[in-house]
């Protein structure tokens, strides 16, 4: 859910990218600077979220994130006996974690020894700070149909919420071969794009001679 984010993503980043020519923007000044590449403006404007009901699998994928501020809450301190996993024997989130979590906290009175046995299903949440710049980043890589299944649906959520408050900002929120105009993962064939493989061995500059 999106809690808290810069009051006017798209005047901020209109602001500030024309302090580089001193000219006054023009129409649809947002979608050059980021088919440009030119993703500074973007990282002025932020974005938190509270993620809640992911599985410790997915929490993993989003803390690879390097340019986002995250807190997640803490195997350590917080009992999960009471909390639910999804895991495939059942397919959906499932209570019995809970007899599993109270077998595993009576076998050991220490949480950080007791942590290593919940599984990776098990349900987490967390706050997620980003830069308008990393979200696009994280849309290019999770709305992918290369990316799991859980982590995609995040990320649309976290991305429809967005957009749903900034309409203008929902075409940037999207997948990396919309970006590049064309598939770079061979095993994906969601038809979005067609794949083909960039040869960079290929001398078409000859820059460095
Ligand atoms: C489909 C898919 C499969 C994956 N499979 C695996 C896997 O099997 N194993 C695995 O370990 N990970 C895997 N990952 C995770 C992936 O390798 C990245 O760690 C993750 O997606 C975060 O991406 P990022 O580093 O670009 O993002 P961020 O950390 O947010 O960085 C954003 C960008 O900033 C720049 N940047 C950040 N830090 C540095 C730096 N130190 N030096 C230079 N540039 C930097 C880079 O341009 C980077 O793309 C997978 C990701 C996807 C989408």
């Amino acid at each position: 859910m999106l809690i808290s984010h810069t009051p006017n993503p798209i005047e901020l980043i209109t602001q500030v990218a024309t302090i580089s020519t001193g000219k006054s923007a023009k129409k649809g000044l947002i979608y050059r600077l980021a088919d440009m590449g030119h993703m500074t403006p973007f990282e002025h404007v932020s974005f938190t979220f509270k993620i809640t009901d992911i599985t410790r699998k997915t929490s993993h994928q989003l803390v690879r994130y390097r340019h986002a501020s995250i807190v997640q809450e803490s195997m350590r301190y917080v009992d999960f006996s009471d909390r639910q996993a999804r895991i495939p024997e059942i397919g959906k989130a499932s209570q019995k974690l809970k007899e599993y979590a109270q077998e595993i906290y009576s076998a050991t009175a220490n949480k950080d020894e007791a942590r290593n046995a919940l599984p990776i299903g098990t349900l987490t949440q967390m706050y997620f700070t980003c830069n308008l710049a990393e979200l696009i980043h994280i849309a290019k890589q999770r709305l992918c149909m290369s990316a799991e299944r859980e982590i995609r649906n995040v990320v649309k959520k976290m991305c429809s919420e967005v957009a749903q408050k900034f309409p203008e900002l929902e075409p940037l929120f999207q997948p990396k071969c919309v970006y590049i105009g064309r598939c770079n993962e061979p095993q994906v064939k969601c038809g979005i794009m067609p794949y083909k493989e960039l040869n960079l061995k290929q001398k078409v500059y000859k820059l460095l001679k």
